[in-house]
């Protein structure tokens, strides 16, 4: 038995209370920007637009203001070891934005979202193998930009020590961009990363959100979200170089070139990259680099090293309760 829903007399039309409604909500949105959300942690700067970009914590703030939370479901799983030359992993995910009740009976769901992640998605498919450590055996070693030789950096754990470029221990060892070979360890950290674009796409279609917020382009493209979209009028009313954040945050917004999309070229345009590539918050970029503020970075094309190699050691280390518990099932 289904009820039969007819449209009444006015429902779907614009009113006068409408308008005035939207204009509040609209308004109580730029407060809640201005006043509550917090650049580079809530959201951040796509490189090479001036268009802030929703991250995760700042989806949660976002879906917490409208009295709401939400509730990520797996829709497809595909784990399929044949796939490719060491197998395929993919996660798509809805999440529904519900209102916080204290009626178990009602439950009144705000907005969707979908969300997907794969293994083949470059930056898990392949990794920046580095050698290993002749002195300490860990796979640490860099190459010195002072004479061309190597060394072990002791930021990360290294040992410190330094070997000559002719070192035959360091370059007979095979470096650079490999291909991952167990893409299956880190199957919970793509369903996390398809919950988390789920869960900002959800916070995008909340009212008012789209106006001040785009989504990554980078998910974007690779969850096939794009030709879903409800048609225009978001994107006609928010273009890029418009977005309508208070002036004084447009004014501070930090000019990210295109090609600091993979280099960051000054330690300013860490912490947006750090969270466009491998959304992490300002915290966790310190803490992997061990220091207080970007403008202790010593050396940034390390540093930028340092945060891909540690990119799936922290994604796994927040979440290791839950791996224990994956192991079972
Ligand atoms: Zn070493």
């Amino acid at each position: 038995m289904t009820n039969a829903m007819t449209v009444r007399d006015g429902e779907g039309e614009l009113s006068v209370e409408g308008i005035k409604h939207t204009k509040e909500q609209l308004d109580l949105f730029a407060q809640l920007v201005k006043e509550t959300l917090v650049r580079d942690q809530d959201y951040g700067v796509i490189p090479g637009t001036n268009s802030w970009s929703l991250l995760k914590p700042g989806a949660a703030n976002i879906i917490a203001a409208f009295g709401c939370h939400s509730e990520p479901f797996i829709e497809t799983t595909t784990i399929d070891p044949s796939i490719g030359t060491y197998g395929f992993i993919n996660y798509e995910v809805r999440c529904e934005i519900v209102l916080n009740s204290p009626d178990p009976t009602t439950r009144l769901v705000r907005a969707v979202g979908h969300g997907a992640c794969n293994s083949y998605e470059d930056k898990y498919r392949y990794r920046n193998a580095l050698a290993k450590c002749p002195a300490c055996g860990r796979e640490n070693i860099r190459v010195s930009k002072q004479g061309g030789g190597f060394y072990c950096w002791a930021k990360t754990d290294g040992c410190g020590s330094n070997f000559s470029a002719a070192e035959e221990r360091i370059t007979s060892q095979v470096s650079g961009k490999v291909e991952n070979e167990n893409p299956f360890e880190q199957a919970n950290t793509y369903k996390k990363m398809a919950i988390k674009r789920a869960e900002v796409d959800a916070a995008l279609r909340l009212p008012g959100a789209a106006r001040f917020f785009t989504q990554d382009m980078e998910a974007n493209e690779s969850d096939g979200e794009a030709p879903q979209s409800p048609p225009q009028p978001r994107r006609a009313a928010s273009p890029p170089s418009r977005a309508p954040l208070p002036a004084e945050e447009v004014g501070t917004a930090p000019q990210v070139s295109r090609s600091s999309l993979l280099n960051p070229k000054r330690p300013g345009d860490l912490l947006p990259w750090a969270a466009r590539t491998h959304e992490l918050t300002g915290p966790q970029v310190f803490h992997i680099l061990g220091v207080q503020n970007t403008g202790e970075v010593p050396d940034l094309a390390a540093a930028v090293q340092a945060i891909n190699d540690a990119q799936g050691q922290v994604i796994e280390g927040s979440y290791s309760d839950e791996d224990a518990n994956n192991t079972g099932g």
